[in-house]
């Protein structure tokens, strides 16, 4: 994740060399600057995909795309939108491949047009992401349930929302069913539906103002503890910050390999961003 939350969202899936940014929520010289931390010209990028028309989530597509003819795979909507013609179009449920990896896109509700989640499968294990999404729908319950890895909203606590400064009508918004997921409803899926696959959350989409990162950790590791899920670890995705790489293959290996290193050497996540180490060298081992 090179960010995540209100003011931006962009997350790189690498795979054999192929490499597809999702979303381009900052601007295009902040995300060519978080992409070169982890040593990724903006070149080198394979495709863009746009979740939707919001601005968190395609404010640097344009500029991206215009200076290093990255394909960017975007709705109709997202296409109005920015005014783009030549753009390839994703529609929901129409699964398509890229450099190894299926993307499967399909629509979730959230207050703009087409707005998409997406199932992504690798040979290392299937990949749920949803980063804006006011309700979890039976589709996307049966999309996430044999992933390895969840990247889901944790917009707010319903009780810091509750007494934001917002108006009262954008509090009614974010926390309608076509808003933004909060840590207790993120919570409600854990226990009521996370598969027995799923190693690794990321709680995403924080918001700065109605939510704490401590906050939104705690709440979905008492909702693991409640079911017995002490495999099942957490990442906090920020806003000002990447997080470290999350390796998917680091699950598919064989038993017979000496055990990941210790948690706390494993995952050191409320760190500054140091820079990577190259292939390998600043992995999470999501255990
Ligand atoms: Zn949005
Ligand atoms: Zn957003």
């Amino acid at each position: 994740m090179l960010g995540s939350g209100s003011a931006g969202n962009a997350t790189l899936v690498s795979y054999a060399g192929a490499r597809v940014l999702l979303d381009v929520g900052f601007s295009y010289r902040e995300v060519s600057r978080r992409l070169q931390r982890i040593h990724v010209d903006p070149g080198m990028l394979d495709a863009v995909l746009i979740t939707h028309a919001h601005g968190d989530h395609m404010r640097g597509v344009r500029l991206l795309s215009k200076h290093h003819g990255v394909p960017v795979h975007a709705t109709a909507a997202v296409r109005d939108e920015c005014g783009a013609a030549d753009w390839l179009l994703l529609a929901p449920d129409a699964a398509f491949e890229l450099g190894g990896l299926r993307f499967v896109p399909f629509e979730v509700p959230h207050d703009a047009a087409q707005t998409l989640a997406f199932r992504i499968e690798t040979p290392e294990g299937a990949i749920g992401y949803a980063t804006d999404v006011g309700t979890l729908t039976p589709a996307l319950v049966e999309r996430f349930r044999d992933c390895r890895l969840l990247v889901v909203e944790s917009n707010h606590a319903t009780e810091l929302l509750r007494v934001s400064p917002y108006a009262r009508s954008t509090r009614e918004r974010i926390a309608g069913g076509q808003g933004h997921l909060s840590n207790e409803s993120l919570a409600a899926f854990v226990r009521e539906h996370l598969g027995a696959s799923v190693r690794c959350l990321v709680l995403a989409h924080l918001s700065r103002v109605n939510n704490l990162p401590e906050l939104a950790e705690m709440t979905c590791r008492e909702a693991l503890a409640a079911c017995g899920r002490d495999d099942v670890d957490v990442v906090v995705a920020r806003q000002d910050r990447l997080t470290p790489t999350i390796d998917l293959a680091a699950w598919a290996r064989p038993a017979t390999l000496p055990p990941p290193a210790p948690r706390q050497a494993a995952l050191p996540f409320h760190g500054a961003p140091a820079a990577h180490a190259g292939p390998g060298g600043n992995e999470v081992r999501c255990r």
